[in-house]
């Protein structure tokens, strides 16, 4: 059986890293890897390929620094051609990108059954882009891998019939655990950055509601300076959020400012802190994977069972500087409760099992 495998973003080889081993352990599965091109630097693609030891792409599209609907519409139509070729028995995609919403409509036009891996995450926000890709590609997919409870009621509440639904765990969960003893042991992050465990708050903050207007981004960035006047804040900052403080003029004196770091260095970072502070989706899961407190800079987020059980508060960016900073501070070091919310690290083995059964040879 081919299955057609369309990913571009960070995340989406993160999550890769952990199915395509396993797809690449079944003598029945080929799996074919369709690179869309969304992020294309050396630290945001290439040093995941390599370092978690996922195959090169078979093809590479190069698509990418357009508008929404510009790279969307240009993916569609350059993954369709690869899918007219290949004719893959499958097309399987992953999270929320537009690489996975472009992936999503080019195999529902041609009639080729698409898997979601991460399906039913819902921010019930329309104006945050992925919330717009997720839900039109759980719509059209056949098969709905969920991480949760919530991502399966929030598919059956939709009408998603529930014979597609299939909770196999978070694929995110599996890549921790498989890659953890591999960080400890090759990365030097900390020693690099002057950084002794548990002295010091880890942020990463990408999303377009925070960093595209000076204001938002100038609130964040204030709030962080502010924090680094307490305790030590290191920042792998992503070319997206760069882009912004150059464009916006914002300069950082107290927070250390670094390259996005590989998943390694990553693991490294967020095991260590004694909290983290994000605006992204994944490093909420990870913060929690360590057992390390999370901050969450939104008015939301779709993992709600991290705030529910104690890991996580959600802390909407606001003028009150003084305000967030308190809270923020005071979160450090305050524990969740013991419970397994992702799985058992199996999440790509129960796919690859599914799979087989339903679309093997
Ligand atoms: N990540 C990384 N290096 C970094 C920042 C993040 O390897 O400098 C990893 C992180 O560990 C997580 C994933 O990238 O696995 C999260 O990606 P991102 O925050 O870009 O996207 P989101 O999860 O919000 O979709």
């Amino acid at each position: 059986m081919q299955i057609a495998t369309i990913l571009g973003a960070r995340p989406q080889f993160i999550k890769a890293a952990a199915v395509s081993r396993v797809f690449a352990q079944q003598p029945s599965i080929e799996e074919v890897l369709i690179h869309t091109g969304q992020h294309f630097d050396r630290n945001m693609s290439e040093v995941f390929f390599h370092e978690l030891g996922i195959q090169d792409p078979h093809y590479h599209l190069g698509i990418n620094g357009l508008s929404h609907g510009a790279m969307t519409g240009r993916m569609l139509e350059e993954i369709e051609k690869v899918l007219m070729q290949l004719k893959p028995k499958l097309v399987l995609v992953y999270g929320d990108t537009d690489s996975t919403l472009a992936g999503a409509l080019a195999a529902a036009k041609l009639n080729i059954p698409i898997a979601h891996v991460e399906a039913g995450l819902r921010a019930f926000s329309q104006s945050i882009p992925e919330e717009v890709n997720r839900v039109l590609t759980d719509h059209v997919a056949e098969i709905l891998f969920t991480p949760t409870d919530h991502a399966d009621q929030n598919l059956i509440r939709e009408g998603i019939d529930q014979s597609k639904i299939f909770q196999v765990g978070d694929v995110m969960y599996d890549a921790t655990l498989l890659f953890s003893a591999l960080a400890a042991s090759k990365s030097h992050v900390l020693k690099d950055c002057t950084l002794e465990p548990q002295s010091y708050f880890l942020a990463t903050i990408h999303r377009p509601q925070n960093t595209d207007t000076p204001g938002s981004l100038r609130l964040i960035c204030t709030l962080l300076e502010s924090i680094a006047k307490e305790v030590s804040v290191v920042w792998p900052v992503h070319p997206r959020a760069k882009k912004q403080m150059m464009k916006f003029g914002i300069r950082m004196d107290r927070v250390r400012c670094i390259d996005p770091v590989g998943y390694l260095d990553m693991i490294e970072l967020e095991r260590n802190a004694s909290l983290i502070l994000t605006d992204s989706g994944g490093v909420q899961k990870e913060a929690y994977f360590h057992r390390v407190p999370c901050v969450t800079l939104r008015p939301e987020t779709e993992w709600v069972e991290l705030v529910e059980q104690g890991w996580n508060i959600v802390l909407p960016p606001s003028a009150d500087i003084q305000f967030m900073a308190e809270s923020i501070l005071q979160r450090a070091y305050i524990k969740g409760n013991e419970v397994q919310l992702y799985g058992s690290g199996k999440a790509a083995e129960r796919i690859a099992e599914l799979l087989t059964m339903k679309y093997g040879d």
